[in-house]
């Protein structure tokens, strides 16, 4: 039998999930003067790319400084970090206990989740060992990298979008329609009056030489140079934790195609189970850092608000108000 090493005796606040949306929440609950335990399993979403954009005063950062710096940051406000994998989240009778892969447990009133989503990108030979270096997804994170140079986008629900989003960045576009989700006649219209180029062989490979991205190889032996390539992931909300208090995920739909799955929640967090929040990819799958690092201040405001309630209620002499 596993013996369980309990890390806390009970913080104010668990958050699981130390990306920037789990440690802006420790941040601000740790400046309320909350306690904060975070468990967090150190591979954030960006983890893959060298540099962070569009965060100000910090552009072009490498995302596991931020986490870096945000860690000391939060640390310095006294949250506990632990470093490991969340794999349960049960009630209690004082609000929550969670259990980790290496069968440790932390206790807190409240449980904040912020995991954050996985991307599904295609399966082409090539594509995933060049995730977030040269295989990109948003045109805000990596778009002026790439300026003025060939890039290709691989054909799915949103690559009409996707499609005019780039060209914006460069006047060399091919789009690869090959996919279940073609464009529709008005979309690809709208491509070519913009010159953007359409291919509708399929992908076979893509072609790297010297650690770089040269292109990709189709099914008819064509080659076509390209500098990036562009792909629409499919979001997947990063949330067996939450499986495990009742809390499922919902469809993200969009031009009538799933895109992913994300937590529900309300404009600050809470989800439908209360004492639980969420911040971040995980409830938001479109939030950048700069957003998700906000989302993350809001929930932890939220939770400082609602801990606020509960300790007045205890005060005049009114039972704690127990997550039901
Ligand atoms: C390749 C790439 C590049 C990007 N570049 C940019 C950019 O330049 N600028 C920008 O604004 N946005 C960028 N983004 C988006 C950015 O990654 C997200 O906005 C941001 O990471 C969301 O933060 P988060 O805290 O919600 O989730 P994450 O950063 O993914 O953090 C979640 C954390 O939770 C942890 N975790 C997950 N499950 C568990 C568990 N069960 N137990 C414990 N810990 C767990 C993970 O290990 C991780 O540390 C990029 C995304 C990608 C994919």
């Amino acid at each position: 039998m596993t013996s369980k090493t309990v890390h806390h005796t009970q913080a104010d606040v668990i958050i699981v999930g130390g990306g920037v949306a789990g440690l802006s929440a420790a941040v601000a609950l740790g400046r309320s003067r909350r306690s904060v335990v975070l468990v967090d399993a150190g591979d954030p979403r960006n983890a893959p790319a060298a540099h962070s954009h569009n965060y100000l005063t910090r552009d072009g950062e490498s995302p596991l400084e931020l986490i870096r710096l945000g860690r000391d940051e939060a640390r310095h406000y006294g949250a506990n970090i632990i470093e490991g994998t969340a794999q349960s989240a049960t009630r209690t009778e004082s609000g929550f206990e969670v259990t980790s892969a290496d069968g440790s447990v932390v206790r807190g009133r409240r449980l904040l989740v912020t995991t954050g989503l996985t991307d599904v990108i295609p399966d082409i030979p090539g594509l995933a060992d060049r995730w977030g270096r040269d295989v990109l997804h948003c045109p805000y994170c990596h778009g002026w990298e790439v300026r003025d140079q060939a890039i290709g986008i691989i054909g799915g629900a949103m690559s009409g979008h996707q499609a005019q989003m780039w060209r914006q960045l460069t006047e060399n576009v091919t789009v690869f329609t090959y996919t279940a989700t073609e464009p529709s006649p008005d979309e690809l219209t709208r491509m070519r009056a913009r010159g953007i180029a359409i291919v509708e062989e399929e992908i076979t490979r893509v072609d790297v030489e010297n650690d770089a991205i040269v292109g990709v190889t189709l099914a008819n032996g064509r080659q076509v140079r390209l500098d990036a390539l562009v792909v629409g992931p499919n979001f997947t909300s990063r949330s067996d934790i939450l499986a495990s208090l009742g809390i499922g995920t919902t469809e993200m739909v969009m031009n009538d195609h799933v895109l992913g799955t994300y937590i529900e929640a309300d404009p600050v967090g809470a989800t439908s189970v209360p004492g639980v929040w969420v911040a971040g990819n995980v409830s938001a799958p479109m939030d950048t850092v700069v957003a998700a690092a906000a989302a993350g201040v809001k929930a932890g405001a939220a939770i400082n608000g609602d801990l606020i309630e509960e300790d007045v209620r205890v005060a005049v002499g009114l039972p704690a108000r127990l997550p039901k």
